[in-house]
């Protein structure tokens, strides 16, 4: 059984044609798992032919605006009367603080997005040490990441032993490579470029270190701010990755 990634946004807060918010589909056994909402990942699933409506997992990585943004609209849009009305249950999987972000959201937003109770099951995994779950058809391993309090990265593995890391926003941490152990495929912020190296995201060559180090077989990177563009990226990372390289543009698939 592989594992279907579709990157969705490749990009971070600053707006961007090429760069979606980010956001980041993988399809195991036919069902889809969202790894964050930032801006414009409505937009790039309706171009994607997913349906929104339909999701059955929503994982986050930390409660950025860049990762969170369209959540309010996602379930706004799941309250439309007739053709995405929410009928099916969905979980929401994110690191401890979000049941008490996502009330915060229904104080501002009220019955707009507030769902019947039994559509919506919220599952918060620790964030501060090592926490598992198993969701039948695949299972999730998550590490507190060096990037907020509430930021994890997950580790996805199909029954038939298939894995990939993704790891949402941090700075190097023994943690990720902990995680990315001889994983199939590590998609790995890359925030900017090693020259502007900035506390809480990583550059390309420490991403890079970090994919080595853990013998991950294949590296993606994403997250890329405007100043990574007209910088050779893979050539920064090459420098610490001996393995298979990509670099994440929007509505790119992956098949692992
Ligand atoms: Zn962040
Ligand atoms: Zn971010």
């Amino acid at each position: 059984m592989s594992i279907n990634v579709t990157i969705v946004g490749s990009g971070t807060c600053v707006p961007s044609l090429k760069r979606s918010s980010c956001s980041v589909l993988m399809k195991i056994a036919g069902e889809n798992l969202l790894f964050d909402t930032g801006a414009g990942t409505l937009r790039r699933l309706l171009e994607l032919g997913v349906d929104f409506s339909a999701i059955p997992y929503i994982f986050y990585s930390h409660l950025h605006p860049d990762h969170t943004g369209e959540l309010c609209s996602f379930l706004f849009a799941m309250k439309y009367p007739e053709t995405y009305r929410r009928k099916k249950p969905f979980k929401i999987v994110a690191a401890k603080g979000f049941s008490e972000f996502y009330e915060r959201l229904k104080g501002v937003y009220g019955e707009w997005i507030t769902l019947d109770p039994y559509l919506i099951e919220v599952t918060e995994m620790n964030n501060d040490k090592a926490d598992y779950r198993d969701f039948g058809t695949f299972h999730i391993d998550t590490l507190p990441m060096a990037h907020t309090e509430q930021s994890i990265a997950y580790r996805i593995t199909s029954t038939d032993g298939k894995s990939v890391v993704y790891s949402g926003d941090t700075d190097f941490c023994q943690n990720l490579i902990k995680l990315s152990k001889d994983a199939d495929l590590l998609i790995c912020e890359s925030a900017l470029p090693d020259q502007i190296k900035v506390p809480g995201h990583l550059t390309p060559s420490l991403a890079g270190q970090i994919a080595e180090e853990a013998g991950a077989k294949s590296l993606l990177l994403t997250h890329f701010y405007p100043e990574c563009e007209p910088v050779d990226i893979a050539e920064q990372c090459k420098k610490t990755y001996s393995g298979k390289l990509l670099l994440a543009e929007d509505s790119m698939r992956i098949s692992v």
